[in-house]
């Protein structure tokens, strides 16, 4: 067990850093960032930042050295930087699961291979392997690239009148830098085609497990995105678990959670991980994608869980007991993105007039359009009720 006073480690400097960073120090651990860029979201509430490329395997190394258990809140470590970490200090959840979940054909394949719900995909590396993909799966259907996607980037949507030949460059050209994508560039680009899932609704589960086999999920939360990325993110109050006939959603509602739980078991997580899911018109589940950290749909339990899902997980990768999961009231989160900036700054004071409103800002100084800034939470009577707390706050930020 990693108790208070020792120092948790964290890969990746970003805001899922940041607010695990301000969980960890509320409950008294230290906390050493490791991120290529000075001043990150997470370094500027670290005890410790560490500056240098994910590649740098002697700051690795000295950073491990440094701290009591290492943790990430970014995927694309290289394998050996964890390698070289793991002979120094423990890696939760362990490179393996790493390695799997950021590469979407593993992930895939380890999904279907334990027999878990996932939407028909065929492996592709060239324009050639394309056509026929498509002409197995049928139209429509969603071409996207092994790694390093994310937020739809690297995506491209395929039917009856799409250009293959075309949509093969698009996803070649879609990473502009080695930088954003390091080592995809002189390597044969690794595609998959999946079928296009006319969901009924997004959703997703977190879960926690320990080396112990302590297991907990938060409640289903309901996903909405615009342009690909995460937009709001709704979740009831948790039931009271009054006995009586269950209602549909609630019976959907388990079988998500039991399919959680088991996928974190498959590929024995230790530490927390986020499964997104689709929703079928007629109530079947399908996986869509497993991130082996806070999310960003989890942003929502800071506010309103009685743990959020960064104290949850340091209790998972600390060894420590995990915490209650339950929901205290229906709530909301709207994200803010840098578009929000784009003409002035956001006007702070105007959506803070409603005393409802949580605001949460991740100390990113460059606005660009698409990019996570910050979000907004509210708490209230009903789920619709605080989305459209945090929908009206969100908007008035842009009044002058
Ligand atoms: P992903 O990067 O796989 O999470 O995809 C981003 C978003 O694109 C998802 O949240 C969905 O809204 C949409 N999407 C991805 N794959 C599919 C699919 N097979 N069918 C329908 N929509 C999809």
């Amino acid at each position: 067990m990693i108790l208070p006073g020792k120092t948790i480690g964290i890969l990746g400097g970003g805001q899922l850093g940041r607010m695990f960073a301000i969980a960890a120090r509320r409950m008294g651990y230290r906390v050493a960032a490791f991120d290529p860029t000075q001043d990150c979201p997470t370094g500027q509430v670290a005890d410790i930042e560490v500056n240098a490329p994910y590649d740098d395997l002697a700051a690795a190394r000295r950073f491990a050295e440094q701290v009591d258990v290492v943790t990430f809140e970014f995927e694309n470590v290289p394998s050996e930087t964890l390698a070289a970490i793991e002979e120094i200090c423990p890696v939760h959840p362990s490179p393996f699961v790493l390695e799997t979940t950021r590469h979407r054909l593993r992930e895939k394949n380890v999904l279907r291979s334990n027999g878990f719900p996932v939407a028909d995909f065929v492996e592709v590396r060239s324009a050639d392997d394309l056509q026929r993909a498509v002409a197995q799966l049928g139209v429509p259907c969603v071409l996207k690239t092994a790694s390093f996607g994310y937020d739809g980037k690297g995506q491209v949507k395929i039917d009856g009148s799409t250009d293959l030949v075309r949509a093969w460059s698009t996803l070649v050209g879609a990473f502009g830098s080695e930088a954003e994508a390091p080592g995809l560039f002189g390597s044969t680009l690794l595609g998959v085609v999946e079928k296009f899932v006319a969901f009924e609704r997004e959703v997703s589960v977190i879960v926690a497990r320990t080396t112990d086999d302590d297991v907990k999920t938060f409640d289903v939360f309901s996903n909405e995105h615009r342009n690909h990325i995460l937009d709001i993110t709704t979740v009831n109050k948790t039931a009271s678990g009054k006995p009586g006939a269950s209602a549909p959603d609630d019976r959907f509602a388990k079988t998500a959670k039991e399919l959680a739980t088991q996928i974190a078991r498959a590929i024995n997580l230790v530490g927390l991980l986020c499964v997104e899911m689709f929703v079928e018109h007629n109530g079947t589940i399908i996986v869509n994608e497993l991130a082996p950290r806070p999310h960003n749909s989890g942003h929502v339990t800071f506010d309103a869980a009685v743990t959020s899902q960064f104290e949850q997980q340091l209790r998972a990768v600390c060894g420590l007991p995990l915490g209650d999961t339950t929901i205290l009231r229906p709530a909301a989160m709207a994200n803010l993105l840098g578009d929000l900036w784009q003409h002035a700054e956001p006007n702070w004071a105007a959506a803070l007039a409603d005393p409802r409103v949580k605001l949460h800002l991740y100390g990113k100084r460059d606005a660009k359009p698409g990019r996570k800034m910050g979000h907004i939470t509210a708490l209230a009577e009903t789920v619709n009720e605080a989305r459209a707390i945090v929908v009206a706050a969100r908007q008035s930020l842009m009044q002058q």
